[in-house]
């Protein structure tokens, strides 16, 4: 029997947070577009079945203005709003040496820096408008066997068998990507040491939207305002460190918290299910090849110190869809060399700036030199009583403000 060949004008591969936000975004800006989504795990749109997906998990994101005005823009943002919290106040200090600093937003001339969003209710609520769009078919689970590019399109072996033909190839398939190797890009990974130990807490006082990014010689540790009063943890610690904190029972684990974290919320009360990340820094040597494109986590991976990964990848999401939007408009190849060098050309300066800060960022403040301490202490008491340093710090440092090359939209 030979294997079913389907034809559309877009793959997507990988439907987690940047790939399921594209191919939404894709729809809006063309509604005529038909684009498969090809996903190593089964479909999931009820808060039942949605434990442990790879994306969708129980990470709260601290997302910029421009990320939150453009999910609004695209209507994926009503219904969430309880389930996300503004971050108007960030304190930012070095644990062990003086100085902090506190960034408030109304100061900037904006209502908040960002919003902290659940990524389990966003997932649910993506996929379900997804799965039952007209336009979109669905892999999943299944994965990409092999890649065969032609002139015209590119052609997609399926693990299932099914075949798939496309003008694009977007690989959005997460840092481990399988796809982007089948491509021959190169990624290049640098590991941190340091494994990222997430949950969720109910503290004493409210946070009346402060987020608090303590750095301390094991690792940053933030803790964001969410919904509901809780508060969202992001702990860094060593390997051996975080196996060691995930064995602790509730009790223990507060206790051992409340030490590096101090009483800027009062007692920790209680904790909910607890994760771990390992964290590493991932890079690829090409963003685009003939006829594909790879975006978010496939492209560039972060250390989560500065919350800056999904928004970088909105940001390669908003670019493609616009070139997308513009090819069509006069009927052009929408996987043309020409397309593909101008994506290219329009998102490296900024990747390449925010891996550069992310990773320099977390180099200056895992480093346990006096002379570097003393800088930071210096550098933090500065931002406290230095307005203008402010805003490009929160800019840049929390990657929570709208950037220059969206500048036009406003903080929500
Ligand atoms: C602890 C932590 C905290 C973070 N905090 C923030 C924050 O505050 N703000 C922020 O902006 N970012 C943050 N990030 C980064 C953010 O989570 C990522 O940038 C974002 O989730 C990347 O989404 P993605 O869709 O590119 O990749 P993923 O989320 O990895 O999704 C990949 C998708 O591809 C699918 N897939 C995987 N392999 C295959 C395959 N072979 N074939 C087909 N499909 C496949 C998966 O099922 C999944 O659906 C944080 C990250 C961590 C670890």
């Amino acid at each position: 029997m030979s294997a079913q060949t389907t034809q559309v004008d877009i793959v997507i591969v990988g439907a987690g947070m940047v790939g399921a936000t594209l191919a939404w975004g894709l729809l809006q800006a063309v509604p005529e577009l038909t684009i498969a989504l090809v996903d190593g795990s089964a479909l999931k749109s009820s808060a039942q079945n949605s434990d442990n997906h790879p994306s969708f998990d129980h990470r709260a994101l601290a997302l910029s203005a421009n990320t939150v005005g453009q999910l609004q823009r695209w209507g994926l943002w009503s219904g969430l709003g309880d389930k996300a919290a503004p971050i108007t106040d960030i304190q930012v200090s070095d644990r062990g040496h003086f100085g902090a600093a506190n960034l408030h937003a109304e100061k900037l001339g904006a209502r908040c820096f960002g919003q902290v969003l659940e990524v389990q209710p966003f997932g649910e609520s993506i996929t379900a408008k997804l799965s039952s769009h007209p336009q979109v078919q669905w892999f999943a689970p299944d994965t990409v066997v092999a890649v065969a590019p032609a002139v015209e399109l590119t052609q997609l072996t399926l693990a299932s068998g099914h075949r798939l033909n496309c003008q694009l190839l977007v690989v959005a398939d997460g840092g481990k990507s399988t796809t982007r190797d089948k491509l021959g890009i190169t990624a290049s990974f640098y590991p941190y040491e340091q494994t990222a130990v997430i949950a969720n807490l109910m503290c004493e006082q409210p946070h009346n939207g402060w987020a608090f990014e303590r750095f301390t010689s094991q690792g940053p540790l933030a803790l964001l305002p969410m919904s509901g009063g809780r508060t969202s943890l992001v702990w860094c610690l060593s390997a051996e460190r975080a196996a060691e904190v995930q064995q602790l029972s509730d009790t223990q684990f507060i206790a051992e918290l409340q030490q590096v974290a101090g009483y800027r919320l009062g007692r920790i009360n209680k904790v909910g299910q607890r994760d771990s990340y390992p964290l590493q820094l991932m890079r690829t040597d090409h963003i685009v090849r003939h006829r594909s494109v790879v975006l978010g986590n496939a492209a560039h991976a972060l250390h989560p110190i500065a919350g800056q990964g999904f928004n970088l990848g909105m940001r390669d999401v908003q670019c493609l869809v616009e070139l997308i939007r513009q090819a069509k408009t006069v009927n052009s190849d929408i996987g043309s060399y020409e397309l593909l060098r101008q994506y290219r050309d329009q998102r490296e300066p900024d990747i390449q700036q925010v891996v550069q800060f992310t990773d320099g960022l977390c180099r200056l403040f895992s480093n346990r030199s006096r002379v570097l301490a003393l800088s930071r202490s210096s550098g933090l008491a500065a931002l406290q009583f230095i307005t203008p340093l402010q805003k490009p710090v929160a800019e840049l440092g929390m990657g929570l403000v709208a950037r220059s090359f969206l500048s036009g939209h406003s903080p929500t």
